[in-house]
């Protein structure tokens, strides 16, 4: 392809992207494609000769459009949302032009800069403490897994660095039954071994319960036993849940123990002056991490930590091998050396694009229509006897499952709901997922979705109510 074809096609292509943008909403959020559907419809061997863009994008929208679930569509309510926005694609697409591999300061210093000034701005928008030093991570995954290892190079030392584990076999971690998957994950990469990773029990709002952190942690002192990290969530992924921070920091501070804090996609809610109750303790946090890419609308993917020892972070992850030895090491932020890969895309330009486009208030309002539409439904659905919400309504997140009358068996509850769920992702009129809250089954609908605005919320609703009743297919 020539630059004249290049240009001819990306015009089309935009084209086509406010046009898909503009009618999200009418596709079938969810796909309905059975496994091996789109596989088998791609040519075993890839072509010899290249092929005409014209005919590659008949392919796309041929096969790979029927197959893609729409996670921009308002009708999608499903999980957690990965926002978008106009101006973060338009971020994008001058990214990856630019093409870029921002490892270094040296290897795009506009982009190492911005970002160190991004992150500043995302502070000063959530309130975070002034001291804090951010960086854009792929994800939390990655963010929660960079927080245990330099936790866990601290407590030794920076000696299972140096020595590797055998020597640190009672190294333990903590978090609440209600953790994030990444968790176990971080702690299963990181060497410490799944089994020391101690699950502490909730409270009636599945918030982790700090008396019972406390006898953890003294049980675990008692035998020897070495708390290295206590991994506190501001939004449960089942129930948005928010740990009492205030109390856990306290624990933390006491034995000097690493606190994370995990809130992937509750963090966003800190631009609102009235959810800073959630960072309360704040002050005694080692680390911090939240997802633009989740309800901040700036593509996938971003996601924000915050670290306060940023020399502990460098040195647990830093290696300067001779054919990266820049003349300006030292005196600007590499950032290959706060995250776990070397290469680096160039996040912090969407980030720039949305803050900048929407400015403060707009995000603002944007979370407040959010988080008032998920009370509406609460609402709604508190006023249909034969629903129930499972769940407190803590920021946009409703949890609720159907309950006719006479139906009190659990496990025919959960069948009932499991049923009713299954149904109206067939529809692909909206999309929704499920938790188990104390082992009952629940739908869950998050209201978070950029472009969601009342009707999508009534008209999911009203499509949960008439789904409710029909005979199983
Ligand atoms: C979504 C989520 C994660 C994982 O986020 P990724 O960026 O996909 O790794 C971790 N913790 C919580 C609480 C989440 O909601």
């Amino acid at each position: 392809m020539d630059n004249r074809a290049f240009r001819k096609y990306a015009h089309e292509i935009v084209d086509w992207m406010a046009d898909y943008l503009e009618q999200v909403e009418h596709l079938p959020v969810k796909a309905q494609t059975e496994p091996g559907d789109i596989f088998n419809q791609i040519p075993d061997h890839p072509p010899e000769e290249g092929e005409e863009m014209a005919e590659i994008f008949i392919d796309f929208m041929k096969i790979i459009i029927p197959g893609m679930t729409h996670w921009q569509s308002p009708n999608f309510f499903a999980y957690f949302p990965a926002n978008s926005s106009y101006p973060s694609v338009l971020a994008e697409m001058l990214t990856a032009t630019l093409g870029a591999q921002c490892m270094k300061w040296e290897t795009s210093p506009a982009a190492a800069e911005l970002e160190e000034k991004m992150m500043n701005w995302l502070k000063e928008m959530t309130g975070l403490p002034g001291y804090f030093h951010g960086v854009i991570q792929d994800s939390a995954s990655t963010a929660t897994l960079v927080a245990i290892l330099t936790a866990r190079e601290k407590m030794s030392d920076y000696q299972v660095n140096e020595r590797g584990l055998k020597w640190f076999d009672n190294f333990r971690v903590y978090c609440s039954s209600e953790t994030h998957s990444s968790i176990e994950k971080a702690i299963k990469i990181a060497g410490l071994g799944r089994q020391n990773l101690v699950r502490v029990g909730v409270d009636s709002q599945q918030r982790m319960d700090p008396q019972l952190l406390k006898q953890s942690i003294a049980s675990d002192l008692k035998v020897s036993n070495k708390p290295v990290c206590v991994v506190a969530t501001l939004g449960t992924t089942g129930t948005t849940a928010i740990d009492p921070l205030k109390e856990i920091a306290a624990i933390c501070s006491r034995h000097g123990i690493w606190l994370h804090v995990d809130a992937a996609f509750a963090g966003s809610a800190l631009i609102l002056p009235e959810y800073r109750w959630m960072i309360k303790g704040i002050g005694q946090a080692d680390s911090f991490v939240f997802n633009p890419h989740k309800w901040l609308f700036t593509n996938f993917d971003c996601s924000a930590y915050f670290v306060k020892d940023k020399y502990a972070l460098l040195r647990t992850l830093q290696v300067v091998p001779e054919y990266l030895r820049t003349a300006d090491q030292g005196r600007v932020n590499d950032y290959c050396d706060w995250s776990v890969p070397l290469g680096r895309r160039f996040r912090a330009l969407k980030l720039w694009f949305v803050l900048r486009s929407f400015g403060v208030k707009a995000l603002q309002e944007k979370l407040r229509l959010h988080l008032s539409l998920a009370q509406e439904l609460s609402e709604m659905i508190s006023r249909d006897e034969e629903f129930e919400l499972m769940a407190p309504v803590t920021l946009n997140l409703v949890c609720f499952r159907y309950k006719p009358k006479g139906i009190v068996d659990e496990d025919e509850l959960n069948k009932i709901n499991e049923d009713l769920l299954k149904r109206i992702n067939k529809s692909s009129k909206a999309y929704m997922t499920h938790t188990k809250i104390d082992g009952k089954f629940a739908i869950r609908m998050v209201v978070a979705q950029t472009n969601v605005a009342k009707r999508h919320v009534v008209n999911a609703w009203k499509l949960v109510q008439s789904s409710k009743g029909k005979v199983q297919s």
